[in-house]
């Protein structure tokens, strides 16, 4: 069959609400249609569903999407319903009934997709053969492969459906890009001749920021009140963390709450379902937390921990900006969460690969070179040029000569012969005066002091780059000790000069913030209307927010200000069916919003009105109401002809009134002002022009 790229066209729009297809959609849906076998291989955020939802849509029988979350699966089919596609799921908790009915859907052809976990596969035979089931699509694909990171031992199964189902063609998507699971997952499945398509992991819409780990709950409490309102999720290591953290965030009256694997399901699925409906705006989560969330609009993801290696990190930031308008990540680096880290690597199976992931997430986290491509690196993509979205191509850092302060430094830890942590030199080097040093009579050290002008978090900056370059190294085994290593000679006795880079300065940044947030959130503007209505839809039919249309959609209907059908079906993401569902609700409130706009104008000048009357001055009412006089004389000239009670004579005179009189038959009525102060030789002023005419014209009335 020949697919028209028309015809697609025409589907993605009617059925899905956008214009054009994105990275390799298109190609990946002309091949499944094809009935091809396919591995894709996209960012989280891409657009993997819709090359297996569209291609649905041509098959007279059904596609079986394969899922390993059954939390999942409802959004997605309330997704499709949105969009006036059938769609169905089948688990193994539903009533007979329900069950029933999914396979009379399936045996009637009225739905065109079926999603189910790979648990409730052996429950299906009835209907798994090739008359019903035209094509199969395995999401989180990944899944299959011990390689992976999340392995899913129900998987495993999946192997049988290209041995029964020989004709029926296979889709498996996924997130993950490493070379060996990929191979693994086309192994597994039996579909190592499946054409693939592996898409660019670079997420450019999301900015990637790193700072370090000082003060974290201060910096998050600023960074949120930077950005009110949006959805942001925050990683944290351990399931008391999250707690304490969303409880701190609430005594500052943030919208937060905590989610780790300690809870009850039920507990998990309230707030998950809370933060996917808008509900709450933040969630302090372990890692337990993403993989079902399939949430458009968060905005923002923070690392309040570093994670354990590169994979975990972009995954978790990918849970951000999935409908392509800008979001952030933010990580926070501190060397006590790498020693944590390290002594929960120590003693498991794999430590050298562990160890190894590790420290490439330590050298992103302390890069000072563009960290996107560092990341994009790591998977095995080459970008040429420097991103100019994160932190280090924003802020380039500068490097200054460290050469006495790696040579204090050094020198300290070669007194301190190796055996005290970070912290202790530190104290040492600033002539601390604490139990440990002098209980050890570290003050009697010929280093001590001779760091006093440098601050401690300053000190640990310039500590942990030389550790980077080399220039010492943590025993991670003797309680991390500072130690020399070879590198260090070369600075302490043989003049080699050292290159540091300067903190970043945080307080300056603050200051900017706090002008920021003293900004009152216009909770009236058009985007927080719709914003209010869509939260009413989807609450009313009980559906995630992000359903009934994305940020990105409500941002174009924002700007565009849609007024009829076609100019609403013109909006990227909205299709057919939303545009008969909700186009009318969304209209309305736009044409609300337009016309208390067009009041408010008129209200503008009964408050000048207001203050006339109170026998203000216009320069008073000009300075009170921080208009320009022109204005004033233009509210009040409106007024006076509507018939309030206004003496413009004042600001004019007889004379002026005779003169402008004359002109206003020369330049035959004209209505412009600028003609009439050329004909009267610049001498009388704008305002006693409008006036004079404004008085002409009442009496001519
Ligand atoms: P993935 O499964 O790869 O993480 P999704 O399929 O959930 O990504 O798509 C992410 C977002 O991008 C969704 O909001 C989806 O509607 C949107 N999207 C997908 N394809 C397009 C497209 N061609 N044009 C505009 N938006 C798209
Ligand atoms: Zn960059």
């Amino acid at each position: 069959m020949e697919y028209q790229e028309e015809a697609l066209l025409e589907k993605l729009k009617t059925n899905f609400g956008y214009d054009s297809f994105r990275l390799d959609q298109q190609k990946i849906i002309t091949n499944v249609l094809e009935k091809k076998d396919t591995l894709v291989i996209m960012p989280t955020g891409g657009g993997k569903s819709i090359c297996y939802q569209l291609p649905a849509l041509f098959f007279d029988g059904v596609t079986l999407v394969i899922s390993p979350l059954i939390a999942l699966m409802k959004d997605q089919v309330d997704s499709l319903r949105a969009n006036g596609i059938p769609a169905m799921y089948y688990n193994s908790s539903q009533s007979k009934e329900d069950q029933d009915a999914v396979f009379n859907a399936v045996a009637e052809r009225k739905i065109k997709l079926l999603y189910v976990a790979p648990e409730s596969l052996p429950l299906l035979q009835n209907i798994l053969n090739q008359t019903y089931i035209s094509c199969i699509a395995i999401d989180e694909a990944h899944c299959i492969s011990s390689w992976g990171h999340d392995f899913r031992p129900s998987y495993k199964q999946l192997a049988f459906l290209k041995k029964s189902l020989p004709e029926v063609p296979i889709v498996a998507l996924t997130a993950t890009a490493d070379k060996a699971t990929q191979e693994d997952i086309v192994e597994q499945l039996v579909i190592t001749h499946a054409t693939r398509f592996i898409s660019s992991f670079n997420r450019a819409n999301i900015s990637l920021e790193v700072r370090p780990g000082n003060e974290r709950i201060k910096q998050i409490i600023n960074f949120i009140k930077r950005s009110p309102d949006e959805a942001g999720i925050i990683y944290c290591l351990s399931r008391k963390a999250t707690e304490q953290l969303a409880k701190k965030l609430q005594e500052q009256n943030i919208d937060a709450s905590a989610y780790h694997a300690g809870l009850s399901f039920e507990e998990r699925a309230k707030t998950q379902e809370a933060f996917v409906k808008d509900d709450v705006q933040i969630i302090c989560a372990t890692i337990a937390f993403g993989m079902g969330i399939d949430k458009s609009n968060v905005r923002w993801v923070i690392h309040y921990n570093m994670p354990k290696n590169i994979e975990g990190y972009y995954q978790e930031i990918g849970r951000s900006g999935r409908d392509g308008l800008p979001a952030k990540a933010l990580l926070f680096h501190s060397y006590a969460d790498v020693i944590q880290l390290r002594q929960f690597i120590e003693g498991t199976s794999n430590k050298e690969v562990q160890e190894a992931k590790l420290d490439r997430m330590k050298q992103f986290a302390e890069a000072t070179v563009c960290r996107r491509k560092i990341l994009l690196s790591y998977f095995g993509e080459l970008i040429e040029e420097n991103c100019g979205n994160c932190d280090v191509c924003k802020n380039p850092p500068q490097f200054f000569d460290g050469t006495v302060i790696a040579q204090k430094a050094l020198s300290a830890i070669f007194r301190l012969k190796g055996k005290e942590a970070m912290g202790t030199v530190i104290d040492v080097l600033r002539g601390a005066q604490n139990a440990t040093v002098l209980d050890k009579n570290y003050n009697t050290l010929k280093t001590y002091g001779v760091g006093k002008d440098i601050s401690w978090r300053d000190w640990q900056h310039y500590l942990v780059q030389l550790v980077n370059q080399g220039y010492c190294q943590i025993a991670f085994h003797l309680n991390n000790a500072l130690q020399l290593t070879d590198f260090s000679k070369k600075v302490l006795f043989e003049g080699e000069k050292i290159q540091l880079t300067a903190p970043v300065e945080i307080k300056k940044e603050e200051k900017r913030i706090v002008a920021k947030t003293t900004k009152t959130v216009k909770k009236d503007s058009l985007f927080e209307r719709l914003r209010a209505l869509r939260y009413k839809i989807a609450t009313e039919e009980n559906i995630a927010a992000y359903l009934v249309f994305n940020d990105a959609t409500l941002r174009e209907i924002e700007k565009d200000r849609p007024l009829t059908d076609n100019e609403f079906l013109s909006i990227s993401g909205v299709g057919q069916r939303k545009l008969e569902v909700y186009g009318g609700e969304f209209m309305e409130e736009i044409k609300n919003f337009l016309e208390e706009k067009k009041r408010g104008k008129k209200n503008t000048a009964l408050e000048t009105f207001k203050l006339y009357s109170q026998g203000l001055t216009i320069e008073e009412i000009a300075e009170a109401r921080a208009l320009k006089i022109p204005t004033i004389f233009s509210h009040l000239s409106k007024l006076y002809l509507e018939g309030k009670d206004i003496n413009l004579d004042q600001f004019t005179s007889p004379e002026t009134i005779k003169e402008v009189a004359n002109a206003k038959k020369v330049l035959k009525n004209e209505t412009a002002l600028k003609p009439y102060f050329e004909f009267l030789g610049e001498k009388v002023p704008y305002e006693q022009i409008r006036v004079a005419l404004t008085i002409l014209q009442k009496k001519s009335i």
